[in-house]
C-alpha cells in the first residue's frame, strides 16, 4: 500500500527527515550486521554503543562542540530540565536571572522558583510576548548563578536572532524548538537543552549540552548528594547517558536525523534553507493587511510562524480548508489563538510554497 505524506506544520512532535524515517523503516526488523531490531537490543551492547556514539559524534561535528562539554541524552523532556537546571546549578544562597519571552520561559520560572531564588530580568507578558528584550532592557543581577533564556518561544513564535549581551554571566538556554536550525557557538553557553521532538528527532529524549566545570561544581554542593540520582547531571555524564536504560529508539532516530543534517551540509546550509522558507511565509503575511504576524519583525521566529486573520471565524475556516488541501497542524496554540506554521529543518520547502499559494487564494476569496 502506498502512503501519501501530507504537509505537517505541527509544533511538536513534528515532521522528521524522510531519509531518516526510511532508514528506520528498512532496518526495523533487523539492524544490518546485528540481526535484531534496535528495539530489541541491549543498551549495553556494542551495536547500541555505536548508535549512541554515532549520534553524539554527529552532534559534536555539527556544532564543533569542544571536549569540555558533555553531550547527554536524557529522559523527561525539556520540562524536566526546568527542574534539573536549578536543582544542579542554583545553589542555596544564590539566585538565577530568568528572561521571560513567552509561555515556555514562564514555565521554566515556575519550576525554578520551587528550587531557589529567581530574578525575572525581563518579561514581555504585558504585550503578550511579541519580542525579545532590547539591549539594556534586561535587569540582570551581577553574581547570578546563571541567566536562563528561551531562545525560541514555540507558542508565540518569538526568537532571538542573536544572543543578547549578558556580560560574563553563564547562559543556560532552552533551545528546544530551534536547536540546530542555524550555526551555534556552544562556547557562549554554560548549558543548552532541547526536547528532541521539535527539531531534532522523535519524542522521548532530550539533548543536554553542558560544560564540564558546571557539572563538577554542582556535584560539590552539599544538596547534591540528596538529589535523586536521575536528576544529577554528574551521574548521567559519568555514565555517558547510560546510567539506566535510555530511550534507545529515540536516540537511534535522532542519530539518523543528525546524519541527514550533516549530509545536506550542516548548520550553515540548513540556515540558508530556513531563512528562505521563513522569508517566503513572512513576505506573504506582510503583502497586504489581511494576515497579521504576531511577533514583532525583529523577533520573528524562523521555525514557528505565528499569525492572525481578520476574524476567528476566518481562522477556523482557514485551518479547515488547509487541512482538506493536505496541510495539517496549522491551528495556533490555544493560549495565543490564530495560526501557527511550524517549519522545522525537516519541513520541505515545497510545503511552504503550497501554503503561500493557499494563503493567496484564501485571501482572494475571503479578503
Ligand atoms: C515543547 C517545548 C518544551 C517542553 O518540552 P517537553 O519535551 O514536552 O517537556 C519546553 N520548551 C520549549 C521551548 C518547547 O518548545
Amino acid at each position: 500500500m502506498s502512503t501519501t505524506r501530507i504537509y505537517n506544520f505541527a509544533a511538536g512532535p513534528a515532521v522528521l527527515p524522510e531519509p531518516a524515517l526510511e532508514e528506520a523503516q528498512r532496518d526495523l526488523l533487523a539492524l544490518p550486521g546485528v540481526g535484531m531490531s534496535v528495539l530489541e537490543i541491549s543498551h549495553r551492547s556494542k551495536a547500541f554503543e555505536a548508535i549512541i556514539g554515532g549520534c553524539e559524534a554527529a552532534i559534536r561535528q555539527l556544532a564543533g562542540i569542544p571536549e569540555h562539554y558533555h553531550v547527554l541524552f536524557l529522559p523527561g523532556g525539556a520540562t524536566l530540565q526546568f527542574s534539573m537546571v536549578p536543582l544542579n546549578l542554583l545553589p542555596a544562597g544564590s539566585w538565577a536571572d530568568y528572561v521571560v519571552t513567552g509561555s515556555w520561559s514562564e514555565k521554566a520560572v515556575k519550576e525554578a522558583k520551587k528550587v531557589g531564588a529567581v530574578n525575572v530580568a525581563f518579561t514581555g507578558k504585558a504585550d503578550n510576548y511579541v519580542r525579545v528584550p532590547k539591549a539594556g532592557e534586561m535587569k540582570l543581577t551581577p553574581g547570578a548563578a546563571y541567566v536562563h533564556l528561551t531562545t525560541n518561544e514555540t507558542i508565540h513564535g518569538v526568537e532571538y536572532h542573536a544572543l543578547p549581551d549578558v556580560g560574563d554571566a553563564v547562559i543556560v538556554a532552552d533551545t528546544s524548538s530551534h536547536m540546530f536550525s542555524r550555526p551555534l557557538d556552544v562556547t557562549r553557553y554554560g548549558a543548552i537543552y532541547a526536547g528532541a521532538q521539535k527539531n531534532l528527532g522523535p519524542a522521548g529524549v532530550t539533548l543536554v549540552i553542558i560544560r564540564d566545570d558546571l557539572v563538577k561544581k554542582a556535584a560539590e554542593s552539599r544538596a547534591y548528594a540528596t538529589l535523586p540520582v536521575m536528576l544529577q547531571y554528574g551521574a548521567h555524564a559519568a555514565e555517558k547517558s547510560l546510567y539506566n536504560t535510555p530511550p534507545a529508539f529515540a536516540i537511534y532516530l535522532m542519530g539518523l536525523a543528525m546524519k541527514w543534517l550533516v549530509s545536506i551540509g550542516g548548520l550553515s546550509a540548513i540556515e540558508t534553507i530556513n531563512e528562505r522558507k521563513a522569508g517566503k511565509l513572512y513576505a506573504e503575511i506582510d503583502r497586504t493587511g489581511f494576515y497579521r504576524g504576531h511577533a514583532a519583525k525583529e523577533s520573528r521566529s524562523r521555525m514557528n510562524v505565528t499569525f492572525r486573520l481578520p476574524t476567528e471565524d476566518l481562522e477556523a475556516q482557514f485551518v479547515k480548508e488547509a487541512k482538506a488541501a493536505g496541510m495539517d497542524g496549522l491551528k495556533g496554540h490555544r493560549s495565543v489563538g490564530g495560526l501557527r506554521a511550524s517549519i522545522y529543518n525537516a519541513f520541505p520547502e515545497k510545503g511552504v510554497d503550497v501554503l503561500v499559494d493557499f494563503m493567496k487564494e484564501f485571501e482572494r476569496k475571503n479578503g
